[in-house]
């Protein structure tokens, strides 16, 4: 099943690029820019890295998308989907029917979720599963009589998906500025990075300052208006932004104090990126609803989710029919593969192995390399979470004027280097599968090391 030739499978480099140009529109790219150079194409994955047309091998320090946690090359998922395929490839979950992946995968997440979460309800994206907590909330207290309780608050360069729910949750503008979002019923809140936000604060200080913004906006809005709070546990397409120790709990506080809803978004930081299962169990938050999608099936296939709590599910179940849904929810090929996923997850111990070994280790070896470099400030990292933050001046916390531009110069050094980071902003931002062994992580934090380096000197510094 899988291909073994490191080249690619038929036409050449400049072929793929001319025909992709041709026929393709990328997501979240500028065609035209992208289409004088070309797009990469890659072949292969094996592990960590993945190979391109021309054969060169790839580290792939962002997991795809942050996505695919077991790493590259999985035949056991590949099997799960070759045996369903022939033993049922679609069947919906509409009309009083289910199929047998769906049930093992729903009682499957029931057991690995916190206590409390025994229901999910399937959608293909994490857009998907954000859309679909926008109309559950709504849905959820107007069951319970409340229909004014429609507001949802999130938070500045969150991430919660594509769609025009999602964008709209979403804190990105430049987003925002497209197709005129947010939709209504939708409030956004600053965002807890310290090093950008936090001033003369301490980052403890500043975490409960952050939070509080959420209380003032509660109070401006109306208690009777807001139906929930959404955040993920670490931003990540935000710039991985670790909030301080401060910071949860007390949006904990606030969510109870006020008896609004608690949504996590753990699309990236479900299935182990923090080194538990779930980022809410990594910060000790109990919130109501859980979407996700990413590491539930490594990226192998489109699945995604939302892990509903009892307290939100019983209302549901009482509140007749909840008029959503999508043909593809609870795919039986998708869920299959989402069982093998999660089965490679426990039975190796992956995130354990991770948790305990080797991102300590990785931190070590992050921190030895960043923190006393010029270049780069905010040298961060939880889990499987890496970043640093490129400046200007370190001494007086200067930031470029220009980061994104200075990030994407870094980025494209990377990319020559055959490491694959992003550029967020003006940080540098890693996310490598959980798989990573420790001279894996040496590998990584060298070669990052290296294209920091690169980059000081190809700016002058
Ligand atoms: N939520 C978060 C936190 C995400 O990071 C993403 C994707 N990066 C999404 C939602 C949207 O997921 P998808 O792209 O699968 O729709």
């Amino acid at each position: 099943l899988i291909n073994q030739d490191h080249s690619n499978l038929g036409r050449s480099t400049s072929e793929y690029q001319a025909l992709d140009a041709a026929h393709h529109i990328h997501p979240f790219s500028d065609t035209a820019a992208l289409n004088t150079h070309g797009s990469r194409v890659i072949v292969r994955g094996e592990g960590l890295y993945l190979y391109d047309s021309d054969g060169h091998k790839i580290f792939d320090a962002m997991s795809g998308l942050w996505c695919v946690n077991i790493g590259y090359g999985r035949r056991e998922l590949a099997d799960a989907a070759y045996q369903q395929m022939l033993e049922l490839p679609f069947y919906n979950t509409f009309f009083k029917t289910t199929h047998p992946p769906v049930v093992e995968l729903s009682s499957l997440l029931a057991q690995i979720s916190p206590d409390g979460f025994n229901h999910v309800f399937y959608t293909n994206s994490g857009s998907e599963g954000n859309d679909t907590i926008i109309r559950m909330v709504r849905h959820y207290w107007a069951t319970l009589g409340q229909p004014k309780k429609k507001t949802i608050i999130s938070r500045i360069n969150g991430y919660h998906g594509s769609t025009i729910g999602g964008a709209s949750l979403g804190g990105m503008h430049y987003m925002h500025e497209q197709g005129d979002l947010p939709i209504p019923g939708i409030a956004h809140i600053e965002q807890p990075w310290w090093f950008a936000n936090g001033g003369e604060l301490s980052p403890k200080e500043y975490g409960l300052k952050a939070a509080r913004a959420l209380e003032d906006k509660i109070l401006e809005l109306g208690v009777e208006n807001v139906a929930a709070f959404i955040g993920e546990p670490v931003q990540g397409a935000g710039g991985i932004i670790i909030p301080p120790s401060t910071y949860w709990p007390e949006i904990q506080r606030i969510c109870d104090h006020y008896g609004i809803l608690l949504i996590a978004d753990e699309v990236i930081c479900g299935f182990g990126r923090t080194g538990s299962w779930f980022g809410s169990e990594h910060y000790g938050i109990r919130p109501h609803l859980m979407t996700i999608a990413k590491g539930l099936s490594s990226g192998y296939i489109p699945i995604g989710g939302v892990l509903i709590h009892d307290k939100v599910a019983n209302v549901l179940i009482a509140g007749g029919d909840f008029n959503h849904g999508f043909t593809y929810s609870g795919h039986p090929v998708a869920c299959a593969v989402a069982v093998a996923n999660i089965h490679i997850l426990q039975n190796e111990k992956i995130i354990e192995r991770m948790n305990q070994d080797v991102a300590p280790y990785a931190a070590q070896l992050w921190h030895d390399a960043f923190d006393a470099h010029p270049l780069v400030d905010d040298v961060r990292s939880l889990g499987f979470f890496f970043a640093v933050t490129l400046v200007e001046d370190k001494a007086s916390r200067k930031r470029f004027s220009n980061g994104s531009e200075m990030a994407l110069r870094c980025r494209d050094i990377c990319l020559k280097n055959k490491l694959i980071m992003r550029a967020t902003g003006d940080s540098m931002i890693a996310a490598p599968p959980l798989i990573m062994s420790r001279a894996q992580a040496a590998e990584f934090v060298a070669l990052a090391l290296k294209c920091v380096d690169e980059y000081a000197r190809e700016i002058g510094r």
